[in-house]
């Protein structure tokens, strides 16, 4: 079932450190997407886990100050608690949960066994007798996972069209009692109202999982886009190490706001605003942004403190 209402966006970052310019792009991307319709926009910070102190807000001030906006207040998961137990709990009055006591270790080993799927839990502890889980739980606490009944799922994306990938017994809740990105994202996606949901392409993988679990809980099928990263010159995915690559950094080296998101619009392609000018807002890009635009290559960032000013660097 795939959902007819009215466009609703969202970007959803983790507050593990500062947004990079691959973080900026998508933002912006989901954020074009929504707004090109006429479509809302909701924020969601997932800090269930990885986070740094004072990043989710800086993180926030960043995408405003690039001229995005949402609405609504900006959901923390951290205070979505009693929602994740309510999923959980529908899944467990239908049958669908178990506990699992496996280590990485374990897990790593059985997955990489010749006949396994690769990456896939194996259902090591699918079918322990009571007494047994009776025994491993007093041994080490238990991640709870789901029991699935499919092995694969086919959701739709703008870009990638019908992708079918692996469904596997993934966990809902980890052995330390922190509820999983997967449940979590559906739970979120749904109370937020969200019709596409559109991020970096690492996590396309992911989405036949969450169709599934979406399908399991009652709630309709969003769609997807999933954009491509932002990646070095190593072809490796953007990050902290590459150097100045955040707002913050880029502005201490004395680039301006406009040219850092004229860099971000020109590798979307976007073309030049009409008037030639750099945007000095996400708003102004809505003038010449089209998703035909979007291009399907990863963005490789080449040192954009050369191109954004010195000797030899072009000055944007
Ligand atoms: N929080 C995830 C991240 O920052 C994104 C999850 C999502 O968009 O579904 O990578």
């Amino acid at each position: 079932m795939t959902s007819s209402l009215p466009y609703t966006g969202r970007y959803a970052p983790s507050p593990s450190g500062d947004l990079h310019l691959g973080n900026l792009r998508t933002a912006l991307l989901a954020w074009l997407l929504a707004r090109s319709v006429g479509g809302s926009f909701k924020m969601r910070v997932e800090d269930l886990d990885r986070v740094r102190p004072g990043a989710a807000e800086r993180q926030l001030e960043d995408l405003a100050s690039l001229g995005l906006d949402w609405e609504g207040p900006v959901l923390y998961q951290s205070n979505r608690i009693d929602a994740y137990d309510e999923a959980l709990a529908q899944l467990q009055e239908a049958g669908l949960v178990y506990e699992c006591f496996c280590t990485r270790k374990e897990i790593q080993a059985a997955s990489s066994a010749p006949h396994g799927a690769p990456g896939a839990y194996p259902g090591t502890c699918r079918s322990l007798a009571e007494a047994e889980r009776a025994t491993r739980r007093a041994q080490r606490p238990a991640a709870l996972r789901l029991r699935a009944e499919v092995t694969h799922w086919t959701v739709t994306d703008r870009f990638a069209g019908d992708y079918r990938g692996q469904v596997d017994d993934l966990v809902l809740r980890r052995n330390d009692g922190t509820y999983a990105y997967n449940l979590v994202c559906v739970v979120d996606d749904h109370y937020q109202g969200v019709t596409e949901i559109v991020r970096g392409d690492d996590l396309l993988p992911s989405s036949p999982r969450q169709a599934y679990l979406a399908q399991l809980l009652g709630l309709p099928t969003p769609s997807y886009a999933h954009v491509p990263l932002a990646l070095n010159t190593q072809g490796q995915r953007l990050a902290k190490r590459d150097g100045a690559v955040t707002l913050a950094q880029l502005l201490e080296a004395g680039a301006s706001r406009e040219s850092i998101l004229g860099l971000i619009a020109a590798s979307i392609p976007l073309p030049a605003l009409p008037s030639g000018a750099s945007p000095d807002s996400a708003g102004q890009l809505l003038e010449v942004f089209d998703p035909a635009l979007i291009s399907q290559e990863p963005w490789v960032v080449t040192d954009p403190l050369g191109l954004l000013a010195g000797p030899g660097g072009k000055n944007l």
